[in-house]
C-alpha cells in the first residue's frame, strides 16, 4: 500500500488510495481515491516501462468485470465508505469501451457513496481518442481527461515513439476542453535526446496556448530495458545533460507561474488548487491475466499488505508533503505523530537547519516546505532530511496502528 510512489503508478487492475485514520489496529478509510488500471496499450512507446502489455486481443468482458469485482472487494476491505476520486490509468484506458467505464463506476457507486461531483478521471491518449469517443466517455460518467500529448513536434513523438502526430495531440485537446471545460490535462515529457533548451520553451509555450486549467510535466528517465534508453547508452543518441535538464524544469517553472499556474505538486501545475494523500494502497498482481485469474478465484488481485510502522508513516508524510507548495502543515504533521512536533524534528540543529539556512527549505508557523528553489532539488534534500528524522524519533508508548502499504511501479 503505498509507500507512495513519487512517480506515475501503472499496475493491473484497482487500488485504493485512501485518507483517513484508524486506531486499534482496523483499518477504516472514510475518504479514499480509487484508481483503476487498463494496463494494454497498441504499442510500446520506445522510453516507457510502466506495466504495460501489448495483445492481438482483449477480453473486455473478462477484464471489466474483474475491475468491477476487485474494486468492490478493495472497497469493502478497506472499510471505504465514500469514493471522492477515481483516476482510470493504464495501460491507455482510453483503449477501454465507454460501456466498460461506465460499468466500472457503477459497481462502485453500487458498493460506496460515490457522492455527485466526485472528479472521475481517465487517461487519453491522442491515438485513440476520437470526438466520438470521448464523448461516450462522458456519457459513462468521466468528467476529467489527463492526455498524453508529450510533445507538440513530430519528429520528437518519433523519438519517443509515439503512436500520434502532433496535430492528432491538437485535435484530441481541443476537442477534450470543449466536451470537459476547466477539466483538461497536458502530460508533457522534457529532457529528450538532443532536445535544446528553445525547443523545450517553444513546444511548451505552444502548449500553454492549447493548454486548459493543468498541465503535468515529467522529465524523461531512460530506464533500462527501453529501446531510448538502448540507443543513448549505445551512443546512437546524445545523453542529456544534467544542467540542461535543471534548465529546462526551472524555465518551465518559470513560463507556467508567469501564465498564471500554480506549481501546487513536483511534477504537476494548475490554475486551481488540487492535492491528495495516500494512507493505503496495495500491492496488485502486474500481469493482466494472472490478475483477472485472482480476482475471478478471491476477489481481487492483491500480492501484499504492508503494515508501515508510526516512522514509516511520518517518513510517507515527508516525502509526499514536500511535494507540494504547501509542504506540510503542523495540523497534518501532529495528526500522525501527536508526540513529536515538527519543530522538535526539524528545528533543532542539525541537517533540516542547514537546509533552511542554504534557502532550500522553510519551516515556520505554516509548517514545513520547500522553497521555489528547494522544489526543483527535492530529491536531493530527502536523504538528509529522513536521517534526521530517523535520528530524532523515539516510538510512542503506546503504538497506534495504521494499515497502508506499497504501489507497485512497472518493470
Ligand atoms: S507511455 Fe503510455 S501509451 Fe506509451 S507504452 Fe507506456 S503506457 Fe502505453
Amino acid at each position: 500500500m503505498c509507500f507512495v510512489s513519487l512517480r506515475k503508478v501503472r499496475v493491473a487492475g484497482a487500488h485504493v488510495q485512501g485518507c483517513g485514520c484508524s486506531e486499534g489496529g482496523v483499518p477504516a478509510i472514510p475518504h479514499s481515491a480509487l484508481c483503476p488500471q487498463w494496463p494494454y496499450c497498441r504499442k510500446r512507446c520506445f522510453y516507457c516501462s510502466f506495466n504495460k502489455y501489448v495483445v492481438p486481443a482483449v477480453d473486455e468482458a473478462a477484464m471489466g468485470a474483474c475491475l468491477v469485482r476487485e474494486a468492490r472487494t478493495l472497497l469493502r476491505l478497506s472499510q471505504v465508505q465514500s469514493v471522492t476520486s477515481v483516476f482510470f490509468g493504464g495501460g491507455t484506458p482510453s483503449l477501454a469501451s465507454p460501456r466498460t467505464i461506465a460499468a466500472v463506476l457503477e459497481g462502485v457507486a453500487g458498493a460506496v457513496h460515490l457522492p455527485a461531483g466526485t472528479e472521475i478521471t481517465l487517461e487519453a491518449n491522442p491515438s485513440s481518442s476520437d470526438t466520438q469517443h470521448l464523448a461516450d466517455f462522458k456519457a459513462a460518467g468521466v468528467n476529467r481527461l489527463s492526455i498524453g500529448v508529450q510533445s507538440l513536434n513530430d519528429a520528437e513523438l518519433r523519438l519517443l515513439g509515439r503512436e500520434h502526430t502532433a496535430a492528432e495531440a491538437r485535435n484530441t485537446v481541443e476537442v477534450a476542453r470543449r466536451l470537459f471545460p476547466g477539466r483538461t490535462s497536458l502530460d508533457l515529457i522534457f529532457g529528450l535526446p538532443g532536445q535544446s533548451q528553445e525547443a523545450w520553451t517553444r513546444g511548451l509555450e505552444e502548449a500553454l496556448r492549447l493548454s486548459d486549467d493543468h498541465i503535468s510535466l515529467y522529465q524523461l528517465t531512460l530506464e533500462r530495458g527501453t529501446l531510448l534508453a538502448a540507443q543513448v547508452w549505445g551512443g546512437a543518441l546524445p545523453t542529456p545533460a544534467q544542467d540542461l535538464l535543471a534548465d529546462m524544469y526551472q524555465a518551465a517553472r518559470a513560463v507556467l507561474v508567469a501564465a498564471g499556474f500554480r506549481h501546487y505538486e513536483v511534477s504537476n501545475f494548475a490554475r486551481k488548487g488540487e492535492g491528495s494523500c495516500c494512507r493505503e494502497a496495495r500491492v496488485q498482481t502486474l500481469e493482466p491475466d494472472a490478475w483477472m485469474q485472482e480476482v475471478q478465484s478471491r476477489g481481487h488481485g492483491t500480492r501484499r499488505r504492508v503494515v508501515l510502522s508510526p516512522l514509516e508513516q511520518l517518513e510517507e508524510v515527508l516525502v509526499l508533503g514536500l511535494r507540494t507548495d504547501e509542504g506540510i502543515t503542523h495540523a497534518r504533521w501532529q495528526h500522525v505523530s501527536p508526540h513529536l512536533s515538527l519543530e522538535a524534528v526539524f528545528g533543532a540543529p542539525g541537517e533540516a537547519k542547514a537546509l533552511q539556512q542554504q534557502g532550500w527549505l522553510v519551516l515556520d508557523s505554516n509548517g514545513l516546505r520547500c522553497t521555489w528553489e528547494g522544489l526543483a532539488v527535492l530529491d536531493s534534500l530527502l536523504p538528509d532530511l529522513l536521517c534526521q528524522l530517523q535520528r530524532c524519533w523515539a516510538p510512542p508508548a503506546t503504538p497506534v496502528h495504521h494499515t497502508a502499504g506499497t504501489v507497485a511501479a512497472g518493470p
